[in-house]
């Protein structure tokens, strides 16, 4: 059988006809009719010439009919490399011609630019409604007997968000997004009760593996958005059970004063990831809702990691537990510190990826024989088990010889006065190798450089306060909520020279 198809559609095996998704300006979608669609995909695909492990890269708007192109794909046994919408065409061709694909389903508005760099593969095109010539090869197809594909064959080929350096193809398997997505189903208790209220991109693990498998696994209803619409979330919230989001989400629909108890009285589960969740939003949230934002943590290599409990104690800026059946250390010079001791994140369990793309050596450094995979992220872990992200390896500051953990400097700014957020990177500096600078967002009551030197003067050691505070308007973010600190650290890499 097909691993992953075969579990993804178990759920609504004679439940055909139940409402499956319902999109903006668009009839709803049936469980039937999703996977009927996927079939036509599957045969449409594979008249194209794709056979198994061949990649059918994906470049398109956020539709039922791209959902159904994934499932299409992982039917006649290719792998699925989806990108984000957002990639110009020069870096479309890297990872065209890093991953080789069989066919490159993109807009029709780029055709033209994509068939120029696309080599040897088939160009076809979706649009923002579903229409285009992807569209034309899939209609008045018949049904497809899903290819057999194993626990071990690839599934999906998703690129890294590129956060740290160039992004990095991680290789998941059958195994890898079946099991993943089981378990999320579980530990969160969706059922075939819950609407999930779904904004987040499909390109990406959080919106595509975390959000819609776990719906599917769950026989879940879904109301899909195009993207995050504070008017459109709080609308459709009286009918739906779940939200998942980054913390952005969080934050503006706080700032949205028709957030209140009564409209999320239906919600049953709030759920954050991709980025750290202040814990001062977590509390607002509580306040204004009652309810407590379940906080997890996962990354494109691994899928979900931890998670924070649904029943015990979603304890505010932590990641909560590795969940079951994934181990996690937390390693400093090759050996496991002590509860509440820094060090790097390391996860080992069937949801750790198969390495990556055409990048043995890369994949040597950081996934162990013995199947521990390093994951960069600096963490604790706590004597109770609740794990913290204290930050990225890359993004520790080593400063005259000792380390300053951008989280502890950032968390004091961002409660002072006048300040809504910051971020506190290390830029070359002559003397130390590396100095603290501290980039600051401040909010409608405003605050200056000085104030903010002040108030830390007395709260950390001397190595520890900014060499400079900048004040700016925003900070740099990707989709998915990261603060973009390498393009802060370019931005700024003279002010102390
Ligand atoms: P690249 O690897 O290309 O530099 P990236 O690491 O941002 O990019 P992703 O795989 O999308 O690419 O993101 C995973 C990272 O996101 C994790 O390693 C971690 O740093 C961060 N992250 C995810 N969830 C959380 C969370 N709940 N709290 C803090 N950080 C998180
Ligand atoms: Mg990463």
């Amino acid at each position: 059988d097909n691993h992953l198809i075969t579990r993804l559609r178990a759920a609504s095996v004679g439940h055909e006809t139940r409402n499956f998704a319902t999109f903006p300006a668009r009839a709803s979608m049936t469980f039937g009719e999703l996977f009927a669609g996927a079939e036509r995909n599957a045969a449409a695909l594979v008249a194209m010439g794709v056979q198994p492990g061949d990649r059918v890269a994906v470049q398109v708007s956020k539709t039922i009919e791209a959902i159904q192109l994934y499932l299409g794909t992982v039917m006649a046994g290719g792998v699925f490399l989806p990108l984000n919408t957002a990639y110009t065409t020069p870096e479309v061709s890297y990872f065209l011609g890093d991953a080789t694909p069989r066919v490159v389903v993109c807009d029709p508005a780029k055709y033209e630019a994509i068939s120029g760099i696309a080599g040897d593969a088939r160009v076809v095109t979706l649009d923002g409604k579903g229409l285009g010539t992807l569209t034309d090869a899939v209609v008045g197809r018949g049904g497809f007997d899903p290819v057999p594909r194993g626990p071990d064959d690839l599934a999906a080929i998703l690129y890294t968000s590129g956060t740290t350096g160039r992004s990095k193809g991680a290789m998941l398997s059958h195994a890898n997004l079946a099991s993943n997505s089981e378990t999320l189903r579980d530990y969160w208790r969706f059922t075939p009760q819950d609407v999930l209220i779904h904004a987040l991109p499909i390109f990406h693990t959080h919106g595509l593996f975390v959000a819609t498998n776990v719906a599917l696994l769950a026989g879940a209803r879904v109301i899909f958005l195009q993207g995050f619409d504070a008017d459109a979330i709080l609308d459709a919230m009286p009918q739906a059970t779940a939200l998942m989001g980054v913390p952005t989400f969080y934050t503006r629909l706080l700032a949205d004063p028709r957030l209140t108890k009564e409209r999320a009285a239906n919600m049953r589960l709030f759920i954050s990831g991709s980025a750290p969740l202040l814990v001062e939003t977590h509390e607002q949230w509580e306040a204004r809702t009652g309810h407590r934002i379940l906080e997890r943590y996962g990354m494109t290599e691994t899928n979900m990691s931890t998670s924070n409990p649904y029943d015990g104690e979603r304890r505010a800026g932590t990641v909560g537990f590795p969940l079951p059946g994934v181990e996690a250390r937390v390693m400093h010079e090759g050996k496991e510190v002590p509860a509440d001791e820094i060090g790097v994140l390391e996860v080992r369990g069937p949801n750790v990826f198969q390495g990556y793309w055409q990048m043995p050596e890369k994949t040597a450094e950081e996934l162990r024989p013995d199947g521990w995979f390093i994951t960069g992220d600096l963490a604790m872990i706590d004597a109770d088990g609740y794990v913290t992200i204290v930050g990225r390896e890359k993004d520790l500051i080593i400063t005259g010889g000792f380390n300053v953990y951008p989280k502890e400097v950032e968390g004091l700014i961002d409660e002072l006065p006048g300040v809504l957020e910051s971020a506190v990177i290390g830029v070359p500096h002559p003397d130390f190798g590396e100095g603290v600078v501290a980039v600051v967002v401040p909010d409608s009551d405003g605050t200056t450089p000085e104030a903010i030197a002040a108030a830390l003067d007395g709260q950390l050691a001397k190595f520890k306060q900014p060499k400079r505070i900048v004040m700016v308007d925003a900070l740099p973010r990707n989709t998915m909520g990261k603060v973009q600190k390498k393009a802060l650290r370019d931005d700024y890499s003279t002010v102390l020279a």
